[in-house]
C-alpha cells in the first residue's frame, strides 16, 4: 500500500481537539504509521485571523486518491459542522501532501500538492517524520524544500 502524508490544520476553536477529533476520524479508513508534532503556525494569506495549529501524518490506505479526497472533505464538513454557524469558517482543513509518487493532476485532485514546497507550515512538520521523502516533479526532499522557506514564528505547540 502507499504511503500517504496527510496535513492538518485548524484556526478555530479548539484547535488541538479538533486535529485530535481528525486523527481518531482518520483512523477509521487508514493506517496511520507517523504523526508528526504539533506547530503553532501563524496565519497566511489573511493576516488577520487567529494562529493554526499543523500536523502532518504518514498513512496507509487502501482508498484510492480521489476516494482519500472525497473522505477528507467528508470529515471536513463532519468535523467543522458548528450549530450556531451554518456557513462558517471550517474548524479543520485536510489535505493530501503526497500519494506514494503518484504525479497526478485532475480538476479536483492535484498530486503531489500543488503549493507544499512553498508553505513553511506544511514542511517544517512534514520535515521531521519524513526529511529524506523526494518531490517526484521537483527532485527535491522534504528537507532542501523545507531549508528554502521561510520557518520564522513556526513553534512546537507544548498544548
Ligand atoms: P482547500 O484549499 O482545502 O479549501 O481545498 C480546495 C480544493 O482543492 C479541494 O476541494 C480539492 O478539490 C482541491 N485539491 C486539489 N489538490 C488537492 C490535494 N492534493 N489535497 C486536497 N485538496 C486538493
Amino acid at each position: 500500500m502507499p504511503l500517504v502524508y496527510l496535513a492538518l490544520g485548524s484556526n478555530l476553536g479548539d484547535r488541538a481537539a479538533h486535529l485530535e477529533a481528525a486523527r481518531a476520524a482518520l483512523a477509521r479508513r487508514l493506517t496511520l504509521r507517523q504523526a508528526s508534532r504539533i506547530y503553532e503556525t501563524p496565519p497566511w494569506g489573511y493576516a488577520d485571523q487567529p494562529a493554526f495549529l499543523n500536523q502532518v501524518l504518514a498513512a496507509e490506505t487502501g482508498l484510492g486518491p480521489q476516494a482519500l479526497l472525497t473522505y477528507l472533505k467528508y470529515l471536513e464538513a463532519e468535523l467543522g459542522r458548528k450549530p450556531s454557524f451554518r456557513y462558517g469558517p471550517r474548524a479543520i482543513d485536510l489535505d493530501i501532501l503526497f500519494y506514494g509518487s503518484l504525479v497526478l493532476e485532475t480538476p479536483l485532485l492535484t498530486l503531489p500538492h500543488p503549493r507544499l514546497h512553498e508553505r513553511a507550515f506544511v514542511l517544517v512538520p512534514l520535515a521531521e517524520i519524513a526529511p529524506t521523502l523526494r518531490h517526484p516533479l521537483l527532485g527535491m526532499t522534504v528537507a532542501e524544500m523545507a531549508a528554502r522557506v521561510d520557518a520564522a514564528g513556526i513553534t512546537v505547540w507544548e498544548g
